[in-house]
């Protein structure tokens, strides 16, 4: 893979043996990885010589074999189960967090929040309370975006920078409003590498699911493959626009109910 070319990868909580999961249903659990998977995927990244880059960093495109590694949500297990391993093999990450559910049951609070920020991981902003943004109103987008950023940049004290759409959707709104509200980033869920070409506005990320092997993982990395995820996320969304979100979800959870039994 050519130097210039950076997949960014997107995880979510992490499974720990016997505590409580924030959500349970089939379309979350897809997204959560046990905390020995994510382990032996930054232990292929450090054994590979690759480096694990936060967005920022990433932004630089730098030379030589890395990713960006990126949590959305803020859940609790971004500092007792992610950082740690992160830390383990010299990883750097930025954490997304969703403003308001902050110190709600599962998710980090304030402390946490800065202990994160102290090891010198990135904090980042996934919106005050996780809604679709290209659903909401003016007002509602501004809270999400401006009035989340406000409350996370009290918490740490410095300025926060990078900004990732909930449930991936976005539209040119949203953009306009993260550009003018400071974030100097908007990460979304479509899976494509990113570069020095790309609009830092629509950064691709690519989605890490519950059992991947290490070869995929590993062809993940090297961006191999991801067009054929992206064709599939193509006809999901154009899906989605002709339902609307909330059929579409409606419809998704049947599905996926049923596929796990
Ligand atoms: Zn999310």
């Amino acid at each position: 893979m050519a130097a210039s070319r950076i997949v960014f990868l997107m995880y979510h909580e992490l499974e720990l043996a016997g505590r409580k999961l924030c959500q349970s249903e089939p379309g979350y659990m897809r997204y959560i990885l046990p905390v020995e998977t994510f382990r032996s995927q930054m232990a292929w990244l450090k054994a590979s010589g690759w480096r694990g880059l936060n967005v920022s960093e990433a932004l630089r495109y730098p030379a030589g074999p890395g990713v960006c590694i990126t949590f959305d949500d803020g859940c609790e297990t971004d500092l007792i189960a992610a950082a740690p391993v992160l830390r383990e093999f010299g990883c750097n990450a930025t954490f997304y967090l969703t403003a308001g559910f902050l110190g709600t049951p599962g998710y980090l609070n304030s402390n946490q929040v800065r202990e994160l920020d102290e090891q010198g991981f990135q904090i980042g902003c996934h919106s005050m309370t996780h809604p679709y943004l290209s659903d909401l109103t003016k007002p509602e987008l501004e809270r999400e975006v401006v009035g989340a950023k406000l409350q996370i940049e009290a918490i740490v004290g410095h300025s926060i920078e990078h900004f990732s759409c909930p449930g991936g959707r976005y539209d040119q709104r949203t953009l306009q409003m993260a550009r003018r509200a400071g974030f100097a980033s908007v990460a979304n869920s479509q899976s494509y590498a990113n570069s020095s070409g790309t609009n830092p506005y629509e950064l691709g990320r690519v989605a890490m699911l519950r059992n991947p092997t290490l070869a995929e993982f590993s062809a993940t990395c090297h961006g191999r493959g991801l067009w054929k995820k992206r064709l599939q996320q193509q006809t999901r969304l154009s899906v989605q626009r002709a339902l609307g979100n909330r059929t579409y979800d409606h419809l998704r959870a049947v599905l996926l109910g049923r596929r796990s039994g």
